[in-house]
């Protein structure tokens, strides 16, 4: 890998710039999903152990430049501490020589980056005064890598730079299902649309030798086919698009999976009656909201021989039952065969990740990327600011 780790740094007696990302859900002042702070511990107990200050940068919310009170980090401090086992000093407005002057084992948090405008506009001044707070800086926020600011880009020009923990973490495991991967791969893609999408697997189908397309998308490449999906959730304006990617993939020696069989409701409610149908005999009064059993089964034997798997988007409307049942399915399979050391799985996405847990299949994946829409750019095989500035 091009960059380095905390393991390549000498950090003893230094100051330790830290972008995290620690912009958790909060109600009434108090933190309700401690999730991503817990995530941060490994890097800041290592830099602790190897005599280093870690000074941490983050954002929180969507201030847009200003000073907006209720975005401030500061009430994030008693969750840190409770985490880090260790006091936190939180600073408003850091200058080099307070930093310099608190004890040698201080940690360090420095109010939103996104107060200034600066920060999002990656203003050369900005990175510039961040990184005369340190003498290294180290970004565990791959959450954030796919923005260039100043805390997240701007500011590893300056500085010797490496990759925290859970960026570590996240890099190894994203390049190990589509950098350099075990094959075969299958690569399953599902969710409500193919226009938010396109890019993904338009990269997909040059990388994956299987792709299991599901969900509401699925639809549109049935139509695509010239299959009459009813009422489904259905854009008719992608079908072109929807050909050149199957054109694309045939060309790239990647299998599309279509599902072969559907399930069929006329509402989008939970319990709706429904049925099994072939993905052709859709009534037109009706809609698909799920992939049926034999489609289920045969994404059971691709997993079965596949050695890797990248997974974005549902089967089918998971919220409402029972049209959660191929993505639970499907979930569960992948993960009995990581559990089972038979495939590595890594999985991201919003409604993916709430899927997965609503399976009970999340633990058992090799990974899970919390990271949103940096986890989407990186499968779109998109080159990540923050990534590439640490390599640079
Ligand atoms: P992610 O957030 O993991 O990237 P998406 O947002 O792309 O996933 O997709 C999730 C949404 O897709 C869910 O709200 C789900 O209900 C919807 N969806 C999946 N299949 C269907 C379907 N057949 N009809 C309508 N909506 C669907
Ligand atoms: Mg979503």
């Amino acid at each position: 890998m091009a960059w380095k780790t905390l393991d390549d740094m000498d950090l003893n007696g230094k100051r330790v710039l830290v972008r995290v990302d620690i912009n958790v859900p909060m109600a009434d002042g108090k933190v309700t999903d401690a999730t991503r702070i817990e995530r941060i511990v490994p890097t800041i107990t290592d830099i602790r152990a190897k005599g280093g200050k870690p000074i941490l940068l983050a954002h929180f919310g969507r201030p847009k430049g200003k000073h907006v009170p209720e975005m401030s980090l500061q009430p994030l401090v008693p969750t840190l501490e409770q985490a880090f086992g260790a006091p936190v000093t939180f600073v408003e407005r850091p200058d080099g020589d307070s930093l310099a002057a608190l004890p040698a084992d201080a940690i360090v948090l420095v109010e939103n980056t996104r107060f200034t405008p600066m920060e999002e506009a990656n203003d050369p001044q900005m990175a510039g005064f961040l990184a005369s707070l340190g003498d290294i800086y180290c970004n565990d926020a791959f959450s954030a890598a796919h923005r260039a600011h100043a805390s997240t880009e701007g500011v590893a020009h300056h500085l010797p730079s490496c990759a925290g923990r859970l960026m570590q973490a996240e890099l190894e495991a994203l390049e190990g299902a589509l950098g350099q991967p075990v094959r075969p791969v299958v690569a399953v893609v599902g969710g409500a649309k193919v226009s938010t999408k396109l890019e993904l697997l338009g990269n997909l189908v040059a990388k994956v030798d299987h792709l299991v397309i599901g969900g509401g998308m699925a639809n549109t490449f049935l139509a695509a086919q010239g299959i009459d999906v009813g009422k489904s959730l259905c854009e008719h304006h992608m079908t072109d698009t929807a050909v050149e990617i199957l054109a694309k993939a045939k060309a790239a020696g990647c299998e599309i999976v279509l599902p072969a069989d559907v399930v069929v409701a006329a509402e989008f409610a939970a319990g709706a009656a429904n049925e099994v149908v072939a993905n052709d005999a859709c009534p037109a009064d009706k809609m698909i909201l799920d992939a049926g059993p034999t489609a289920v089964a045969r994404i059971g034997e691709i997993l079965d021989s596949a050695k890797t798997l990248i997974w974005n988007g549902p089967l089918g409307a998971f919220e409402i039952e029972p049209f959660d049942t191929a993505t639970n399915a499907a979930a569960q399979k992948a993960a009995t065969l990581s559990k089972a050391g038979q495939l590595i799985s890594v999985a991201g996405g919003g409604d993916t990740v709430a899927a997965l847990n609503q399976a009970g299949a999340a633990a058992d994946f090799t990974y899970i990327s919390t990271a949103g829409g940096a986890f989407l750019e990186w499968m779109e095989g998109k080159t990540l600011p923050g990534v590439a500035a640490l390599e640079g």
